[in-house]
């Protein structure tokens, strides 16, 4: 991973975080039903990383699909901070430059990602 480029996904990772975390509290508060209610006060008072654990009692598909964006994107950010970033999950080759540019918390190689999906569908 060129140096030059990881500042700028930071960032962009960075910025989705944030979004996630509006959206989620968004979703629950919109929702009047009094454990969401509750949920949002507890997200309120943890930090993110304790989220996708938080929201696991309750897996709507909504919140299923947020919940597991919030952790990719948190992982990838502290990849980074451990100098791993950009690695693929199942080879550790490098994943290429330009599918980070498209998804910078993508997790698997091309090769990889086209393997996964195939066992998946089996
Ligand atoms: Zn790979």
């Amino acid at each position: 991973m060129p140096q030059s480029l990881t500042p700028l996904l930071r960032s962009r990772l960075l910025s989705e975080l944030e979004l996630l975390q509006q959206d989620i509290l968004h979703y629950l508060a919109a929702d009047h039903v009094a454990e969401y209610q509750q949920l949002h006060q507890q997200l309120q008072k943890h930090p993110t990383t304790h989220w996708p654990d938080l929201m696991k009692k309750w897996q709507t598909p909504e919140l299923q699909e947020k919940s597991q964006r919030l952790e990719l994107v948190q992982a990838a950010l502290s990849q980074m901070d451990m100098g791993l970033y950009g690695l693929c999950s199942d080879c550790e080759c490098r994943i290429e430059r330009q599918l980070l540019m498209n998804d910078p918390a993508r997790q698997r190689c091309a090769a990889c990602e086209t393997l996964y999906h195939e066992q998946l569908a089996e």
